[in-house]
């Protein structure tokens, strides 16, 4: 397997199953859930890490230990629930302090309702886009392919349960696997407890929900446009160190120079240089207003 480049292997042609495995590397596995969110299971000589634990929605655990026999420890990129859905069925969690409150509250079934709307809306789309597909594209892979409800899945009772971190995550942090590290970058401004993490060895920078294409969430409570811009000034160096940008939602991998596109968005928005117009609901059907920059754009509240 090539150590280096962006390989992404083409998962099996499962197209029921809510989760598609992806292997990036060797110890590596993208871990999608098409069209809503994406986790991420690292292997290292000692234990492996899953970042993030996907929206719950089908369980995640039984996925990642049929991945890894290593033990597993969850490391949340921040507390929204499409991130941290799993959790229930995991011992050691980590996050950054900021979103220890977000854990232990949960997320009640009424306020999800709108995103199990916008998913459903999601696959209706999806579904045309792949009969487009089969019509002579042939150019999805399966991890672009949105997938219906798992059948055990109750969408009206959907909601996460509370969890507890029994590690605190801060900034500089080291996370040692054993022969693979993870550094812990502080990164708030998409969420107050956001942080990315860098494989400085491997060259990949896991970026979460601070830098993806599409629609950055930024009318979120707790964003902070300001503290998003700083936090990607702080990404900017290490453009020339990685290879990789693996996100937490739709295209990956990224290509690193994205993060100057990025920077300059946001100084243009902050700048009052940006058009902002209104926009399409958010995924919890929120309304929002949006500033759009090629191949991302920032939402904002409505
Ligand atoms: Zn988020
Ligand atoms: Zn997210």
């Amino acid at each position: 397997m090539d150590e280096r480049g962006a390989t992404l292997w083409p998962a099996g042609g499962d197209l029921d199953s809510w989760f598609v495995p992806v292997p990036v590397r060797r110890g590596l596995w993208l871990i999608c859930e098409p069209g809503h969110v994406q986790s991420y299971l690292v292997e290292g000589r000692d234990r492996a890490i899953l970042i993030d634990t996907g929206t719950g929605i089908a369980p995640i655990a039984p996925l990642v230990r049929r991945l890894t026999t290593k033990p597993i420890e969850v490391v949340l990129t921040h507390n929204h629930f499409d991130h941290i859905g799993g959790n229930a069925d995991f011992d050691r969690i980590a996050i950054h302090p900021a979103g220890v409150a977000g854990l232990r509250a949960g997320r009640p079934a009424e306020s999800l309702r709108g995103y199990i709307a916008g998913a459903r809306g999601m696959l209706a789309r999806g579904a045309r886009l792949r009969a487009l597909d089969a019509e002579g594209f042939n150019m999805l892979h399966p991890e672009q392919i949105v997938r219906p409800f798992p059948p055990d899945f109750d969408p009206e009772r959907y909601a996460i349960a509370p969890s507890e971190a029994i590690a605190m995550l801060e900034d500089g942090q080291v996370l040692d696997l054993g022969a693979r590290a993870l550094e812990v970058i502080y990164t708030p401004g998409h969420s107050p407890d956001g942080i990315c993490l860098l494989d400085r060895a491997g060259r990949i920078l896991f970026t979460a929900d601070t830098v993806y294409a599409g629609p950055l969430y930024a009318q979120t409570p707790g964003a902070d446009l300001d503290a998003y811009l700083a936090s990607l000034r702080r990404l900017e160096p290490l453009i020339d160190s990685v290879d990789l940008l693996l996100p937490a939602h739709n295209r990956v991998p990224l290509d690193p120079p994205i993060i100057c596109e990025m920077i300059a968005g946001f100084e243009a928005l902050l700048a009052g240089r940006a058009p902002i117009e209104v926009s399409e609901a958010d995924s919890l059907g929120r309304r929002t207003r949006a500033a759009h920059f090629g191949r991302f754009s920032v939402l904002l509240p409505a």
